[in-house]
C-alpha cells in the first residue's frame, strides 16, 4: 500500500471534503483519511439540508459566504449535481433592538449592492400569510440565500475530487502525527499503518480538542449537543414549498430557523446554539430529547401554526463553539505546512467551500485570498 503522499487532510467533514477536492484538482496526490465510515458521517456534517447565506455583518464572512456561492457552482458543474438551492432568506427580528439589527443588515446589503427588501409586521403577514401577525416584529429578504442539500455537497465533493488525484481511507483513525525534522509529517492511525506527507490540514470537527492536544494545543472550544426535528404542514402546506418558503431565522426571546418543505414532507426548525454541553464528544447521545420538540411545536403553534402538525425525523448533531462565535484556522506553530480549521459555530456548512480553499493556501505557500487574521488562534 502506498504511503508517501503529497498532502494529507485528516477529516471526512465538508470542510476536510472540500479541502480534498482543492488540493487534489491543483495536481497533488492527495490521501483523505477519515476515522468512521464515509457513508454515515457521524459529525457535524451529517443530515440533508444547511442553510446558505451571504447577508453577514461582518465582511470576512460575507467574503468566504460570496466566493463560496461560486465555488458551489464549480463543485455542480464538475458533479452534474443540484446543490445550492436560491431560495432566498429571511432574518426576522422583534422589537426596536430587532428593528435596529435589522437596518444595520440593510446598510451592509446595500452598501455591498446586495439586493434585498425589508417589511414590517403588517408587510410580512401579507406577503408570507403562514406567519402569524406580530406587530413589532421586522424582517428582512434576501435573495442569495437558500437551501443546500449538504448529503449532496458531502458526495459531490468526493466524486469531483476523485477526478482528480484522491486517495480515500475511512474507518482510519489519526492517533500520532509527528514533524521528521526534514519536513516530513508522519500521521499513524490506531492500525499502527503509517502515512508520510508534506503538507497536512486537519479538520476534525468536534474531535478538534483531542487532535490538536497531539501538538499541545488547547483552545476554548466548546461541544455542544443539538437537534433538529421536521413538521408536516397541518393545512395550507403549498405555503411551505420551496417556492413560496424562504430559508428564515427568529431571533425573539428564542432564536429559531427552519427550512421550508424540501428534501423531505415537513419543514425542518431548529433552535439555534441551544443544547447540551457536553465535557467530552463522547458523551454524544444519538437519542433526540422530547422536550426540544415541545418546545419547537409551541414556537410554532405561536408563529407558524399551520405548519405544526405532525413531527418526525428528530436528529441530535454536533456544533463545536468558540466563545467570541469566530471560526479558528490557522497553522500549527513551527509547522507552516500543517494547517487546521476548527469552531464551526453551527455556520460553517455554507461557506465551506472557500474556508477549504484558504487551508489549502495555507499549506501551499501561506497567502490566502480572504484575510482570515481575525481566525487565529493567537486570540485566545
Ligand atoms: C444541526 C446542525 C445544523 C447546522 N446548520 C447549518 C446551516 O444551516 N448552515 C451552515 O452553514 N452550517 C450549519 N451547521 C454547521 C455545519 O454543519 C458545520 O459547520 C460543518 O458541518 C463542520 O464541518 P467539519 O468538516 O468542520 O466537521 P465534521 O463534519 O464534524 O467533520 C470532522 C470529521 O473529522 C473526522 N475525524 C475527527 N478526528 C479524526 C481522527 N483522529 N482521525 C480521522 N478522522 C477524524 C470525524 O469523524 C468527522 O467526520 C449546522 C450544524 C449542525 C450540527
Amino acid at each position: 500500500m502506498q504511503n508517501e503522499f503529497d498532502a494529507v487532510v485528516i477529516g471526512g467533514g465538508i470542510i476536510g471534503r472540500l479541502t480534498a477536492w482543492h488540493i487534489a484538482r491543483s495536481g497533488q496526490h492527495t490521501l483523505l483519511l477519515e476515522q468512521h465510515s464515509l457513508d454515515r458521517p457521524e459529525g457535524s456534517s451529517r443530515g440533508t439540508s444547511r442553510m446558505f447565506g451571504e447577508a453577514h455583518l461582518e465582511d470576512v464572512y460575507y467574503d468566504l459566504a460570496h466566493a463560496s456561492r461560486y465555488l458551489w457552482r464549480e463543485l455542480e458543474r464538475e458533479t452534474g449535481m443540484e446543490l445550492l438551492h436560491l431560495n432566498g432568506g429571511m432574518d426576522i427580528a422583534i422589537g426596536s433592538q430587532g428593528l435596529r439589527s435589522i437596518k444595520e443588515v440593510a446598510s451592509k446589503l446595500r452598501s455591498r449592492r446586495c439586493p434585498f427588501e425589508i417589511f414590517d409586521g403588517t408587510a410580512l403577514y401579507r406577503r408570507y400569510p403562514q406567519w402569524r401577525y406580530v406587530s413589532n416584529a421586522h424582517a428582512i429578504y434576501s435573495s442569495n440565500e437558500g437551501v443546500l442539500r449538504a448529503d449532496l455537497c458531502m458526495d459531490a465533493a468526493i466524486t469531483a475530487a476523485q477526478k482528480y488525484n484522491l486517495s480515500v481511507r475511512d474507518n482510519s483513525r489519526v492517533t500520532s502525527i509527528q514533524e521528521r525534522g526534514s519536513g516530513t509529517i508522519v500521521v499513524r492511525l490506531s492500525s499502527g499503518q503509517e502515512y508520510h506527507t508534506r503538507k497536512l490540514v486537519i479538520a476534525a470537527g468536534p474531535w478538534a480538542p483531542g487532535i490538536l492536544k497531539l501538538f499541545g494545543i488547547k483552545l476554548p472550544l466548546q461541544v455542544f449537543q443539538v437537534q433538529t426535528v421536521y413538521f408536516a404542514p397541518r393545512r395550507n402546506s403549498e405555503l411551505f414549498t420551496l417556492k413560496n418558503c424562504p430559508v428564515w431565522e427568529w431571533e425573539g426571546p428564542q432564536f429559531v430557523y427552519g427550512f421550508p418543505m424540501f428534501e423531505k414532507d415537513g419543514i425542518k426548525v431548529s433552535f439555534h446554539s441551544e443544547g447540551r454541553n457536553l465535557k467530552n464528544v463522547r458523551e454524544f447521545r444519538s437519542t433526540p430529547n422530547a422536550n426540544l420538540v415541545r418546545r419547537l411545536r409551541a414556537f410554532l403553534e405561536k408563529h407558524l401554526p399551520d405548519a405544526a402538525g405532525e413531527d418526525f425525523g428528530a436528529t441530535t448533531c454536533l456544533y463545536t463553539c468558540t466563545p467570541d462565535d469566530e471560526f479558528v484556522v490557522d497553522t500549527i506553530p513551527g509547522l507552516p505546512q500543517v494547517a487546521y480549521f476548527a469552531g464551526c459555530n453551527g455556520f460553517a456548512f455554507h461557506c465551506a467551500p472557500a474556508i477549504s480553499k484558504t487551508l489549502k493556501e495555507l499549506v501551499f505557500g501561506g497567502k490566502t485570498d480572504i484575510n482570515i487574521s481575525r481566525f487565529s488562534s493567537k486570540r485566545f
